[in-house]
């Protein structure tokens, strides 16, 4: 519990309305878009510039106080999960494009900044900035950076440490880094790298200078069905082997299919077991020749239906149904679970078989919508939390495919970081060598743990490891065992 005075302090810093501490306005803050992990924050600070982010900063280092960073919640690791004891730090009202250089192809925006709106602005040169979270309406770029989201449009145009250029970020302490250049490179170490993905513990974002790309001449999508999943996720793999680098390769199984269906109307079959969307872009005559090779892939790799989108509203909305996707399975159920981990390509049709078998083990709905020309698995598990019998089934079911993930030699993340819920699989990714390193590097910027404590980084005996299981979990076994 924050004492009053140190609540009377923050209130000189920021105007009052930005200031939260009765419960009834903290409420909102006490989970990310992972409800499986709530805890209401003590308080909640919204600066409005630079010079507030850092006097918030400063007066924490005076009073030893921890500080949790938050975008727009939209995170799906418990990253941004309040810490008791801790301000919660929300930059959302830092939203400003403060310039957009349509000759040098950039913009400068602040963290607030929501993703599309970059995009938006851009649109009128041309222009836009390529990764696409499907959360693109309401993520913040600042967001995007600590957990280097990915997107539809990743595979072909990188995630989000491959589309920024220069930051701005303060230490924990307060203190101004600049980071990276608007040159091809920049001295020194890659401290660029190291702040994307970083999760809010290494320091606070303030500022993104990101890299605009053109809009191609010509994009087209085409949608096809298969009767067998695992079918579907050879045909991922044939399409890249066949040399086509795909803009988007995106699979949904039937669950996914008819949640999409029923929420958004995109027109999607539903009597099949699987869908690709598969959208090729650049200029026009590349683009004919790569649909022509994708659609003869497709038809190889046994689809039973294939449909290219004729024109522009026909291809968004085949999108549509993919972008809408996460939220069409959220109402099946009051609560819903999504997990991301990463497997090789090659292991699509092994490992959906395998989370298809333990959808029948543990009596369990799940629906798969995910970036599978990344590799990238999305399973979601619509549940009701307060059923303590189905909430432990999910958990599991969600332990047994991150392990899975893991056997098959991916990873337990492609985009939405590790935060507090991957925690316990770290140190089956990593040697104890390596993870020591991770934590070094940590205290390179951050010496007392006070940046987002807690997350992304094991710490098995640590202060910051007992405040974290403060939290109300669904693992509680994950944290009692440590
Ligand atoms: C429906 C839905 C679809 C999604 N689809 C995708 C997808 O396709 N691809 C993808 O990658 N993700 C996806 N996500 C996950 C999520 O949107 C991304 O992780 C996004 O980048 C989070 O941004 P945010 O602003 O909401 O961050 P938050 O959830 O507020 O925070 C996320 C993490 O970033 C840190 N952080 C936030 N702002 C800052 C800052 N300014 N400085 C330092 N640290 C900061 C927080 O401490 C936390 O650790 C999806 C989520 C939802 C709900």
């Amino acid at each position: 519990m924050l004492n009053p005075a140190f609540i009377a302090q923050l209130r000189s810093l920021v105007p009052a309305a930005n200031l939260l501490f009765e419960r009834e306005d903290l409420v909102p803050f006490e989970s990310d878009g992972l409800s499986a992990y709530r805890n209401i924050p003590d308080v909640v600070v919204l600066p409005e510039n630079e010079a507030q982010v850092a006097a918030i900063l400063k007066l924490c280092r005076a009073e030893n106080v921890p500080v949790v960073a938050r975008g727009a919640g939209t995170g799906l690791a418990a990253g941004a999960l309040p810490v008791d004891g801790a301000v919660l730090l929300v930059l959302a009202k830092l939203n400003r494009i403060k310039a957009l250089d349509p000759l040098a192809r950039t913009a400068v925006v602040e963290p607030g900044v929501r993703n599309l709106a970059i995009s938006e602005a851009a649109a009128m040169h041309g222009l836009y900035y390529a990764p696409d979270p499907s959360s693109q309406i309401a993520c913040s770029i600042g967001g995007n950076v600590a957990e280097n989201s990915g997107g539809v449009h990743c595979l072909k145009y990188g995630l989000t440490v491959h589309n920024i250029l220069k930051l701005r970020a303060f230490t924990i302490d307060g203190e101004l880094l600049e980071i990276g250049s608007e040159s091809l490179d920049s001295a020194g170490y890659d401290l660029l790298a190291l702040m994307t993905g970083s999760e809010g513990m290494l320091a606070v974002v303030t500022e993104v200078t990101v890299k605009l790309l053109p809009r191609p001449e010509r994009a087209q999508v085409v949608l096809a069905a298969f009767d067998d999943v695992a079918k579907a996720g050879a045909a991922v793999g044939n399409i890249i082997a066949a040399g086509v680098i795909p803009a988007g390769l995106e699979m949904m199984d039937k669950l996914a299919i008819e949640a999409a269906e029923a929420f958004v109307h995109a027109g999607y079959p539903t009597d099949c077991a699987a869908l690709l969307l598969c959208e090729v872009d650049g200029v026009n005559e590349e683009v004919s020749d790569d649909i022509a090779t994708v659609r003869r892939v497709l038809t190889e790799s046994g689809a039973t239906e294939i449909r290219t989108a004729e024109d522009e509203a026909q291809r968004l909305k085949f999108w549509a149904g993919r972008k809408a996707a996460f939220p069409a399975v959220g109402r099946l159920a009051p609560d819903y679970y999504c997990m991301d981990g990463t497997i090789p390509r090659a292991q699509l049709p092994r490992v959906l078989t395998r989370i298809a078998e333990m959808s029948v083990e543990y009596s369990l709905a799940v629906a798969n919508v995910f970036h599978a020309g990344d590799g990238n698995l999305h399973p979601n598990i619509p549940y009701n939390a307060h059923d303590s019998d189905e909430a432990g089934r999910v958990h599991h079911a969600m332990r047994e495919i991150m392990e899975a993930c893991i056997a098959a030699g991916g990873s337990i993340t492609g985009e939405h970081g590790v935060g507090l819920d991957k925690l316990r699989y770290m140190d089956q990714l990593f040697t104890p060598a390596t993870l020591r390193a991770m934590c070094d590097l940590r205290d390179v910027f951050d010496p007392d743990r006070r940046a987002n404590p807690g997350k992304s980084v094991p710490v098995h005996s640590c202060r910051e490891w007992h405040m974290a299981s403060s939290v109300r979990a669904l693992d509680r076994e994950a944290t009692e065992t440590r």
